[in-house]
C-alpha cells in the first residue's frame, strides 16, 4: 500500500516537472510574393508562432496556433498571411516582356489582345504595350485576317502560309 502511494506521489511529481507548453517560432514555408514595402516580387519566408507541448521543456507537438505571418527576405519587413491575396500591380516592364515574347514566338496580335484583356489590362494600356512592341512590322494573315510580327512564316490561327 505505501509503496503504490509513493509511486502515484512520484509519478505526479515528474508530470509538473516535465510537462508543460510554451511559445515557439517556426518556420512555416517560402515563397515569393508582392511585397507591398518594396513594391515589387519577392521571395519570403512564413513563420509561426505555436502554443507547443513540450517534455523536459523540449517542444514535441503544437498545441494550438498563436500567430502566422510573412517576411520579405529582401526588406525583411513584416506582413499578415492576407498580402498573399493581394493582386501585384501591372508592371509595365513585364507585361512589354511578356508581349513580345509571345508575338515572337507566334502569337498573334489578335491573341495576345485577348491574353491581356484576359489577365485584366486596362484596353489603352493594352493597345499602347502592342504599339511598343510590334509597331507595324506586321504581316497579315490574308486568310484570317490576323497580324502577325513582321518574319512569322506561317499564321499561327489558322496555318496559311504568310508571304
Ligand atoms: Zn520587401
Ligand atoms: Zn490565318
Amino acid at each position: 500500500m505505501r509503496r503504490r502511494a509513493n509511486k502515484m506521489k512520484r509519478s505526479q511529481d515528474i508530470s509538473v516537472l516535465l510537462l508543460g507548453s510554451r511559445g515557439r517560432e517556426v518556420s512555416a514555408g517560402t515563397g515569393e510574393f508582392y511585397c507591398p514595402a518594396c513594391g515589387d516580387m519577392r521571395p519570403y519566408k512564413r513563420k509561426r508562432i505555436g502554443r507547443y507541448f513540450t517534455v523536459y521543456f523540449i517542444p514535441v507537438f503544437q498545441i494550438e496556433k498563436l500567430a502566422e505571418w510573412l517576411q520579405c527576405e529582401v526588406c525583411q519587413k513584416v506582413f499578415p498571411i492576407e498580402v498573399l491575396q493581394h493582386a501585384p500591380p501591372p508592371n509595365p516592364q513585364r507585361i512589354l516582356e511578356e508581349v513580345k515574347k509571345d508575338l515572337t514566338a507566334g502569337m498573334s496580335v489578335q491573341q495576345t489582345q485577348i491574353k491581356l484583356r484576359n489577365s485584366g489590362l486596362r484596353p489603352d494600356l493594352m493597345y499602347k504595350v502592342i504599339e511598343v512592341v510590334i509597331g507595324d512590322q506586321r504581316v497579315t494573315c490574308p486568310n484570317c485576317k490576323h497580324e502577325f510580327l513582321a518574319g512569322a512564316v506561317f499564321c499561327g490561327n489558322c496555318g496559311t502560309k504568310l508571304s
